[in-house]
């Protein structure tokens, strides 16, 4: 194993951050002016802004503008070194973190003080093998592969012959009603009602199905009921069914069952998205084992008020991977701000100041969530605003948290252009390989274009999913709210 001398720039105490998403970037940027070494190591060369994934997913935005390289934003604060490394465990008594760079070379990161915020992935309730039909949203990978096998299905219904092959490509279930789940089929609606009608020639587009289905009696859970009923009724005049109290009980590349109050269905859909549940990082429960410390069923640890582990002062978690006594959502703003809190608190210890801090206290925002273009329901510290306002302001506040004015500026315009003209939709590029994969899983067909370009398709699989990936964490997952 190689030592890489990454700890040695200046002899100053040494930081190392693991995880570049919202909760590690913050931890960074608090750092800023200390008088520290600061190493933030992540497996992907970017920071992703996983609010606006189904964006990605449903052709309104370029992945570039949501996922800004973590370098670059971390271009300007010259204590911080980027190192792209998937981290795989922790030795806290030597105060290592091992890592391996993409070419497998082994990496020892030495550190004063350790923060993890390696976030969370889908979870498919002890149903790993759903992952291949019904994929998550947790990566730009995730988004692109969901962005061809949406589209994708277009195309295959339209070369469909049979009038049941062509609606069961255009059947699209998005399993968890929850913000993600609710954005994502106000978007397939939108796709299917007012973007594709005028492209297609064999079918009609305005006849796909979209079913929003949820275990939970309501739409967005963690929302006021007020917002829940309009949410609800917003769905449904957008020609999506709503089956509430109703769980996926099965799935494969035809079809999900689905059990209810009425009984069990097999629903006939190709295009199945999981926007359900979620999984802490499996560093969550590695530092559990090496601490002593509690992990939840969530795989979330149990952290100190100070955010730090049990009996170690010296290393931090944060973000989705962990549970605090007051039982935070997991959204992007609890991150950010144990981010700054660690951060600072990091910061005062450099300038010898040891007192014991205050608890991490979370300041809730609000939430909110779009219903497809021009409707968006928000709680603004208890103010409720729905319809085009609360679009406004949704609007707004994910713009403003991007990171960089090119990146903003380039959303506000594909947002502006996806609502004046005819809801256009500029980032339709698919893998058209991806789509063979579809047609493979449904047909199982010797003569279908897959079997004809077998290693082609291994390749790309492997490409397009993360979860093929070698190194790549446990089954994938969903936000439980969203946060403004
Ligand atoms: C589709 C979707 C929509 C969402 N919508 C909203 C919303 O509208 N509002 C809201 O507030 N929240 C939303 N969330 C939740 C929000 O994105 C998360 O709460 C937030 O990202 C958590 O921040 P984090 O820093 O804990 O983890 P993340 O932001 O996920 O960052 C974790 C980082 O760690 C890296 N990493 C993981 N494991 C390793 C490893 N072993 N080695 C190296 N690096 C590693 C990852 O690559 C990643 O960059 C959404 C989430 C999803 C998936």
């Amino acid at each position: 194993m190689s030592t890489a001398a990454h700890d040695d720039r200046t002899g100053r105490h040494k930081v190392v951050i693991v995880g570049g998403g919202f909760g590690g970037v913050q931890a960074a940027k608090a750092l800023s002016g200390a008088d520290v070494d600061v190493t933030i190591v992540d497996r992907t060369n970017h920071h992703l802004f996983q609010p606006l994934l189904y964006q990605v997913a449903t052709g309104i935005l370029s992945p570039g503008l949501i996922a800004p390289a973590l370098r670059r934003v971390l271009k300007k604060q010259r204590n911080v070194r980027t190192l792209l490394a998937e981290v795989g465990d922790i030795d806290l008594d030597a105060k290592i973190v091992h890592a391996a760079a993409p070419d497998g070379k082994h990496i020892d990161l030495a550190y004063d003080t350790l923060v993890v915020a390696a976030g969370a992935t889908h979870a498919y309730f002890g149903h790993p093998e759903w992952a291949e039909h019904a994929p998550g949203m947790k990566s730009i990978e995730d988004a692109r592969l969901l962005r061809s096998r949406i589209l994708g299905a277009y195309e295959l219904a339209e070369v469909a012959e049979d009038p049941a092959e062509q609606q069961a490509w255009m059947t699209f279930v998005v399993v968890g009603a929850g913000p993600t789940g609710v954005e994502l089929a106000g978007q397939l609606s939108e796709l299917a009602r007012h973007v594709l009608p005028r492209e297609y020639r064999a079918i009609d587009t305005r006849k796909a199905r979209i079913i929003l289905l949820d275990a939970a009696p309501a739409v967005l859970p963690p929302f006021a009921k007020k917002l829940q009923k309009y949410t609800k009724k917003t769905l449904e005049e957008k020609g999506i069914e709503v089956r509430l109290n109703t769980m996926a009980t099965d799935m494969d590349a035809d079809s999900i069952t689905v059990k209810s109050p009425h009984g069990l269905e097999r629903i006939t859909a190709r295009t199945k998205v999981w926007a359900a549940g979620v999984q802490a990082s499996p560093l969550a429960e590695l530092l559990g084992k090496a601490s002593g410390g509690e992990v939840d069923r969530a795989g979330r640890l149990a952290v100190d008020p100070d955010l730090s582990l049990p009996e170690r002062r010296d290393v931090f978690a944060i973000g989705d991977m962990v549970s605090t006594i007051d039982r935070l959502p997991g959204v992007a703003q609890v991150a950010m701000q144990q981010g700054t809190y660690v951060g600072k608190l990091i910061k005062a210890r450099a300038k010898g100041d040891d007192t014991t801090p205050a608890p991490f206290k979370y300041f809730d925002k609000g939430s909110m969530a779009t219903i497809g273009a021009r409707e968006a329901v928000a709680d603004v510290r208890g103010v409720k605003f729905t319809g085009w306002l609360g679009y406004v302001m949704w609007c707004y506040v994910h713009m403003m948290f991007l990171i960089g004015w090119g990146n903003r500026l380039g959303t506000l315009f594909n947002w502006v252009r996806s609502l004046r003209y005819a809801r256009y939709r500029g980032h339709r590029l698919i893998s058209v390989t991806a789509s063979y994969d579809m047609s493979e899983n449904a047909h199982d067909d010797e003569s279908s274009v897959v079997s004809a370009h077998p290693d082609e398709n291994v390749e790309h699989r492997g490409a397009l999913d993360p979860r093929t990936a070698p190194g790549t964490p446990a089954p994938p997952q969903d936000s439980p709210a969203a946060s403004a």
